[in-house]
């Protein structure tokens, strides 16, 4: 191959690809596979071509406001979520006294109705360990819900 065939395709390859004809294409391509030296030159033009274009696209206002958004969200996120953890830090042993003082007047006003009402203690029992896990099931379904929505929403800040 002689020089000028070189020249003539690195004078090709910096061409887009879409100027040049189907002959021309097909020259290139048998050239590039034949000839390492202009397959180097190749990919670097089109390492050049994408840095170039990588660029403007670095420096673009739009991009730089959708970061800081993401940012700023993310860290919103965060605060929230430690905002809660210690809500319900500071509520577990609220909770935790509340149900002690009670619980045992509960217990009472249970013993109370039932004898009342002429049931048998282990109906009126099995009330008050109904009325006592309820709620408490409730929380943790609550809390469990609250979590895996935090969790989602933490990923999805990450992966988007
Ligand atoms: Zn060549």
């Amino acid at each position: 191959m002689t020089q000028s065939s070189h020249e003539e395709m690195r004078r090709l390859i910096a061409c887009s690809a879409g100027d040049l004809s189907q002959a021309q294409q097909a020259m290139l391509r048998e050239h590039l596979q034949d000839c390492t030296a202009c397959r180097d030159y190749a990919a670097a033009t089109a390492d050049i071509v994408r840095a170039l274009r990588g660029v403007p696209l670095a420096a673009d206002s739009r991009l730089i406001r959708q970061t800081q958004a993401r940012v700023r969200a993310r860290a919103f996120a965060l605060r929230q979520r430690q905002q809660w953890l210690t809500l319900v830090a500071l509520a577990c042993p609220l909770v935790g006294l509340s149900a002690a003082l009670t619980t045992p007047l509960i217990w009472r006003a249970f013993e109370w109705i039932g004898t009342r009402a002429g049931f048998s203690p282990p109906v009126w029992q099995v009330g008050f360990a109904f009325y006592c896990t309820v709620p408490a099931l409730l929380v943790s379904v609550l809390l469990l819900l609250r979590g895996t929505h935090l969790a989602h929403n933490g990923h999805s800040q990450e992966s988007s």
